[in-house]
């Protein structure tokens, strides 16, 4: 198969694969079926527990939140204060690190990362991982405005917090907080319809067309397998490869935490390079910094690393420093030295995670090309 014809079996074979789904296990049994047949040296499954409903939830938890302080803030605003800070340290717990609080009242469903392990000719000496999320996702809203509607959750949370605070403040040390506190309170209803508003777009998303996630990212898994095909035929001589598949990116990076959970230690020292959509004809980037939270910059061994690549591969690889809260980030986070790929362009932001991202965007000779610039990356990386 070349990298064209599995990109068509992910995406319009099995089609629309979001964690938790049927389709999801099938291509989750598909990717480790190939890995084997391709002869890859060590084929794995890493299962892990995951909340499909994962993003209605966060909307639940502030709908909950919101309500609760809002009702408090008359009776026990020391109460409502309390709250008010609780739900943005769950939030980011939840969102950022994949603890579960209040999520493990969600039904649960299974998660499968695939893991491939290919040995070098002679002794291993370091090592790289290919990353690339199996998993696809649908968005009843394109990306751009749904940025918006999180910065006014975000916003709202901030404002729940200053009404609580402003009341304990007036009923305990300064009295004169309770009429900026009744100015502020006047905007109070306009709080709620954000978390709402947030809900119901969540909501929504199952009701449109599904995404088939032919570039987000059925694109990345295929080049991977076309990768690992080419280190056959052609083994590198000291560095070990793994290709890693992972599932419920979309569910805030689930599979990834799961992954840099277990493989703490053996990954200290190695090269993650992350894979987002590569398959549509648009320039070459890599992040220069994954950032969620916090930031982690990409080493300076890694863009020198890319450069030589896109030589080698005759393309030309641009940096971007936008904000990339991808599987990337997750490794970056743990100290990893990490970079994220993609073929990058305003309209891939505009069609991601909606219908449109389907098999008619895909062009054959850029996923060709990824393939030729991912394979440099690891030729150029197991000679220095
Ligand atoms: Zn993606």
């Amino acid at each position: 198969m070349t990298a064209y014809e599995y990109v068509k079996v992910l995406s319009v074979d099995i089609g629309p694969r979001p964690a938790g789904s049927d389709n999801n296990r099938r291509t989750a049994e598909f990717l480790r079926n190939e890995l084997e047949i391709i002869g890859v040296d060590e084929v794995g499954t890493q299962e892990f527990a995951l909340r499909p409903d994962f993003w209605n939830g966060t909307a639940l938890l502030a709908i909950t939140f919101t309500l609760a302080i809002l009702f408090m803030l008359t009776f026990y605003p020391l109460f409502a204060l309390i709250l008010s800070v609780a739900l943005p340290v769950l939030t980011v717990l939840e969102v950022d690190s994949g603890k579960e609080i209040t999520m493990r009242f969600l039904p649960s469903k299974t998660g499968r990362n695939i893991i491939g392990k290919e040995k070098p000719s002679g002794e291993s000496t370091k090592r790289i991982i290919l990353c690339a999320h199996h998993d696809s996702k649908t968005q009843a809203i394109p990306i751009g405005v749904r940025s918006y509607i999180i910065l006014l959750v975000l916003v709202s949370m901030l404002y729940l917090f200053v009404i609580s605070l402003m009341t304990v403040l007036s009923v305990t040390v300064l009295p004169q907080a309770m009429e900026i506190t009744n100015l502020v309170g006047r905007g109070m209803l306009l709080v709620v319809p954000f978390f709402f508003i947030y809900a119901i777009l969540n909501y929504i998303a199952r009701f449109v067309a599904q995404s088939p996630g032919a570039d987000d990212d059925a694109s990345a898994v295929s080049v991977i397998l076309e990768v690992a095909k080419k280190l056959k035929e052609e083994p590198l001589s000291e560095t070990e490869v793994w290709f890693l598949f992972t599932d419920g990116e979309e569910i805030a990076m689930k599979g990834a935490i799961e992954f840099v959970k277990t493989h703490h230690e053996i990954l200290a020292e190695s090269t993650v390079i992350n894979i987002e959509g590569c398959g549509v004809e648009a320039p070459l980037a890599y992040s220069t910094k994954e950032m969620s939270l916090r930031t982690a910059e990409t080493s300076e061994r890694v863009i020198a690393l890319f450069q030589r690549a896109a030589r080698v591969a005759g393309e030309e690889a641009f940096p971007i420093s936008r904000a990339t809260t991808t599987d990337g980030y997750q490794f970056a986070k743990h100290g990893y030295d990490v970079s994220t790929i993609w073929r990058f362009s305003d309209e891939v932001r505009e069609v991601a995670h909606t219908s449109k991202d389907n098999m008619n965007r895909i062009d054959s000779a850029a996923l060709d090309n990824t393939v030729r610039f991912i394979d440099a990356c690891l030729r150029e990386f197991d000679g220095n």
